[in-house]
């Protein structure tokens, strides 16, 4: 395509976007083609972020559980998890898990993020049973746990129903789920990385049950490997798809492949470049989705702080015991305080607004930084 013929083509994409009419599969593939500058995509992903989310920018105050890294499952990508008979193999005990709850706490932290491997010999009454001891014991965290694939584990082990999983998780104490396991969804990518665990059927049909339940849910894409432009516009579209039916989703977040210590350590991470140009497509196909989160952790500080005009209104949270993406090479720091994560938000010019894990405001007692309360969901605070 001649500069020209380029031109007319992303205005053609510009007047779709501005007058609010959707885009399309070949729309989100020409965005994606080098030669169109990466600053107008951006630019394009930012006005519609300013849309929809002001001049704010998100963070919350987070920890992450992982109760055990052993795993049935060998995905290509993933450097976290381990053998039962592993030196680095564990599962936690419940006193273990119940400091990381006092720990939170301690930190004012409003969320437990809670995910990890499928351990063949622990039953689904113990993952249930973390919920339980974690709800009973710390009630205000909200309890954002387990994604598709592990729900899906928990469909096998019990030879229940997703329906039933479900209720039975939100009855112990689940607030939300994470969006993990989606990958990529086309089958030409997603049989090469982890063709034994929850397929792209089951992990769209776990999150429209939660959905239907009342279950918030998140949602995610691990590019950056062997996937190309059509794939990743695919997976998209399989999301707004879903989303236009159920509106269950709060938040996308594309992450960020980290090869070190996986089975493909031979490629190398995606670059900056990447990570902004699918950050501000991502915004700009998922017209129904409200929120798009770059995840410091996996992006690094600049990058993610970048990502905060190329689409992104979050920047996750503060973050403790992340082990996940350090384990596959992340070389971020394993959490920020609070005065950081604010800081890091302010130098880009937007203004820092604590939420918790469902999109409402956190109020903190002013002599008591632990003692907080949720208040109006985010959108009715909106800077205008
Ligand atoms: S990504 Fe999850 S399911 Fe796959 S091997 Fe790692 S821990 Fe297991």
């Amino acid at each position: 395509m001649n500069i020209s013929d380029r031109n007319a083509r992303f205005r053609e994409i510009r007047d779709k976007v501005e007058s609010g009419t959707r885009l399309t599969l070949d729309d989100g593939i020409f965005l994606y083609d080098p030669q169109v500058p990466l600053q107008e995509v951006g630019e394009l992903a930012n006005y519609v972020r300013e849309q929809k989310n002001g001049n704010v920018g998100y963070f919350n105050i987070n920890t992450h559980l992982n109760p055990t890294n052993v795993c049935v499952y060998r995905c290509r990508f993933c450097a976290f998890r381990s053998d039962l008979r592993d030196p680095k193999g564990y599962a936690m005990s419940d006193e273990q898990i119940l400091d990381r709850g006092r720990e939170a706490t301690e930190n004012g932290c409003t969320e437990m993020h809670i995910v990890g491997g499928l351990h063949h010999q622990r039953p689904y009454e113990w993952y249930r049973h973390i919920i339980e001891l974690l709800h009973d014991n710390y009630p205000q965290i909200h309890l954002k746990g387990w994604t598709a694939v592990e729900i899906n584990w928990f469909e096998f082990q019990t030879k229940k129903s997703i329906q039933w999983v479900l209720e039975d998780l939100r009855d112990a104490g689940l607030g939300s789920m994470p969006g993990g396991g989606a990958e990529i969804f086309h089958p030409e990518v997603r049989d090469q990385l982890c063709e034994h665990k929850a397929n792209t059927h089951a992990w769209l049909e776990i999150h429209k049950t939660a959905h239907e339940i009342g279950l918030r849910t998140n949602c995610t894409m691990l590019y950056g490997h062997v996937e190309n432009a059509y794939h990743r516009i695919d997976h998209l579209l399989r999301l707004r798809e879903l989303q236009d039916q159920t509106g269950g989703f709060q938040v996308f977040i594309p992450l960020a492949f980290h090869p070190e210590n996986t089975k493909l350590s031979n490629l190398k991470k995606p670059s900056a470049l990447m990570d902004l140009r699918t950050m501000a497509v991502s915004r700009l196909m998922l017209d129904n989705v409200q929120h798009i989160k770059a995840y410091w952790i996996m992006l690094g500080i600049e990058t993610a702080q970048t990502a905060l005009a190329y689409g992104a209104d979050d920047i996750d949270g503060t973050v403790r015991h992340e082990l996940i993406y350090h384990d596959a090479g992340a070389t971020t720091p394993e959490f920020l305080s609070v005065d950081k994560i604010k800081d890091l938000i302010s130098e880009t010019g937007r203004e820092p607004v604590e939420r918790d894990t469902v999109y409402r405001r956190v109020h903190r007692d002013p002599n008591d930084f632990t003692k907080w309360r949720s208040g109006e969901p985010v959108e009715t605070a909106l800077v205008s």
